[in-house]
């Protein structure tokens, strides 16, 4: 029996450590290499900007590595399950092979297959994504846990991380022809105007780039990494998240690298290790409780009074709110699709704290703009910070975003990179520019107002806000 075997590549853009894909080079049968861009999913949270952008580069990274060995990736724009079935059909293929996935709309892609598939062809799934499946960790009343420590005990209980495989050096192609789109019809890129050029700057999207940044990380970071991890002015996290958002590499090859690793990694890698770990914990959430990117895990947060304030939320989108440390951070992320996870809690905390407006409003800008956009992490991240979250930091821990800039930016090096307006105020004044005396403005080039923003918001006048809004709802409960 020649009759070939579909393999389908979904966020596991890789051939090392690609589990399925090796199981399904072993049955010995030609490979058909298929990606295939379901646009019409039936899910309010369509791929972003930004992510189209990295799809668009790692898919061509992934076409040029399967090429090396032997295979054409397969391009088809449509329906998941219709794609397939179309595709099974014009080659005969009798087996479907693919790693899991956990957003509800791909759990129902993957129930799809197994009602319309499955008394068709053989159907293999394998995990790829994920160190821990999201139903094996339980808690000791056989319930999903809902509090991070907790999780990560478990997960560190059952812990055992076998090696990671080694990419294919040959894929049994199937030679006859079947019809791929081209890439460039898919438009994934912003064309006019194109506001991804700067991306290319600071990312290498595919596998070669993912282990271009562990290495870099674990020569000149990972022992640093428990001091460094909270300070945005150096380079002190490893920058792996777009590379595992699209399983370019696996967190068993990052698990592996660090824990074996000849640096002294040991304090550093530990807290690393622990992050690797909050990744599996928001998809453990999302998993059980699917609903958790749109509505707030703690219900009493539903009756919240949000304020609608398009124009703060565009000044905050802009990176113009006046508040350096944020603005920075929003700049960043528009150049680079990617922000400082500590700027990300502190521009969060701005937009629902000072301007009182929805988590959801910001996990959607950010779900649009970043290059590592997660369902899991980004919903996770949002509620934990507004503390409607499982975890969650309360509610009343209000984010300075003055003392969090003097505090982990120093020297105003973040500030002064982002905005750049901004650049020749001494290091007294880059976080607090309202404050700097006439002639220090006048000395840096400033004229507030203009150049650069007033804040939009009085800080100690949005926290009394903040605090009496959430009196609102606590005294609900
Ligand atoms: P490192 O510090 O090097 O950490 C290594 C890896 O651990 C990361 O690549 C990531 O996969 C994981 N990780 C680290 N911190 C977290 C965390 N708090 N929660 C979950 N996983 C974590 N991360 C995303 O991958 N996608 C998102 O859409 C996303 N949205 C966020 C939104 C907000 C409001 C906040 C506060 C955080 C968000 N994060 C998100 C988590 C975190 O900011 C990023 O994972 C991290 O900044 C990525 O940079 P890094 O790879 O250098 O991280």
């Amino acid at each position: 029996m020649n009759q070939p075997v579909v393999y389908w590549f979904r966020r596991d853009l890789r051939l090392c450590d690609n589990t399925a894909l090796i199981k399904a080079i072993e049955t010995d049968r030609p490979i058909i290499c298929l990606y295939i861009y379901d646009d019409n999913l039936d899910s309010s949270w369509k791929i972003g900007s930004s992510s189209k952008w990295w799809l668009n580069h790692s898919l061509k990274a992934l076409s040029l590595s399967l090429k090396k060995i032997g295979a054409k990736l397969i391009l088809r724009q449509g329906n998941t399950i219709r794609v397939l079935e179309d595709v099974i059909k014009e080659s005969n293929a009798t087996a479907l092979y693919f790693s899991r996935l956990y957003e509800p709309d791909q759990i129902e892609i993957e129930n799809l297959i197994n009602e319309k598939l499955a008394c068709k062809i053989d159907i293999r799934r394998y995990k790829s994504y994920l160190l821990f499946e999201p139903e094996n960790i339980r808690t000791g009343n056989n319930e999903p846990y809902k509090v991070f420590t907790p999780f990560y005990k478990a997960c560190l209980r059952e812990l055992s991380v076998s090696k990671p495989l080694p990419a294919p050096t040959n894929i049994l192609a199937y030679k006859k022809r079947i019809i791929s789109d081209r890439l460039k019809d898919w438009h994934l890129c912003p064309e006019r105007p194109d506001w991804a050029t700067g991306f290319n700057d600071y990312w290498i999207p595919g596998e070669a780039g993912a282990h271009q940044n562990l290495d870099d990380f674990i020569q000149h970071s990972a022992s640093k990494y428990e001091n460094l991890r909270n300070r945005p002015d150096v380079t002190g996290t490893s920058r792996l998240s777009p590379h595992l958002h699209f399983g370019e590499i696996s967190p068993r090859q990052i698990w592996t690298a660090i824990s074996h690793s000849k640096k002294d990694t040991s304090k550093g890698g530990e807290c690393y290790l622990r992050e690797i770990i909050w990744r599996e914990f928001s998809y453990h959430l999302l998993f059980h409780w699917p609903s958790f990117p749109d509505s707030p895990f703690r219900s009493e947060f539903s009756k919240f009074p949000w304020k609608q304030n398009k124009k703060a939320l565009i000044a905050w989108q802009k990176g113009k709110t006046g508040y350096p440390i944020v603005d920075a951070g929003m700049r960043e992320l528009w150049a680079t699709g990617w922000m400082h996870n500590r700027v990300r809690m502190i521009v969060a905390s701005f937009l629902i704290k000072h301007l009182l407006i929805k988590w959801q409003q910001g996990e959607a800008w950010f779900w649009d703009t970043l290059v590592d956009a997660n369902l899991a992490s980004n919903s996770a991240s949002w509620q934990w910070v507004a503390g409607c979250g499982a975890d969650a930091s309360p509610y009343f821990r209000i984010f300075n975003p003055i003392l969090q800039g003097e505090k982990f930016d120093p020297q105003g090096d973040y500030v002064r990179q982002w905005v750049p307006e901004l650049k020749h105020l001494p290091v007294k004044f880059i976080h607090t520019p309202w404050q700097a005396p006439q002639e220090i403005l006048n000395e840096a080039n400033i004229s507030l107002g203009e150049d650069y923003p007033e804040p939009i918001i009085d800080h100690k006048f949005a926290r009394d806000r903040a605090l009496s809004a959430y009196k609102k709802i606590r005294n609900k409960r």
